[in-house]
């Protein structure tokens, strides 16, 4: 996918902060954070979201990586949340499949904002 923002950033085509990365995952500071810390984990292989066929073995290599960013991003300690966006409803925006991780000061209890 050359055209995908994500899959450029993961090749190294076009520049991210690069917070941590393994053969499966990158993770990147998101471009507009809306948390003192807010990285996003994305897989190396492009996959449009959460739709899209992710076999267990990309969702697990995501999940496993979430602590290990956290701990990269001093957030493991004061907690972190983590945020998938799929379609349309939710606000996806990159169609390449991304965990949101976000930290660094407290926030809402609430699990949804409708808009
Ligand atoms: P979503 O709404 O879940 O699809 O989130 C996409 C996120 O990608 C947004 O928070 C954007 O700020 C972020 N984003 C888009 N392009 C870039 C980029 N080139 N580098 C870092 N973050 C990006
Ligand atoms: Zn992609």
């Amino acid at each position: 996918m050359t055209e995908c923002v994500f899959c450029m950033i993961a090749n190294g085509t076009i520049p991210a902060t690069i917070v941590w990365e393994d053969e499966h995952v990158v993770a990147f500071r998101d471009l507009h954070p809306q948390a003192p810390v807010h990285v996003l984990i994305i897989p190396r292989r492009h996959y449009s979201g959460m739709e899209d066929e992710v076999p267990a073995e990309a969702h697990a290599a995501l999940c496993a990586a979430a602590p290990a960013v956290a701990r990269a991003t001093g957030v493991a300690e004061s907690g972190y949340r983590l945020i998938v966006n799929t379609g349309p409803d939710a606000g996806q925006t990159v169609a390449h499949l991304h965990v949101h991780l976000l930290g660094g000061a407290p926030m809402s209890e609430g699990m949804v904002t409708l808009a």
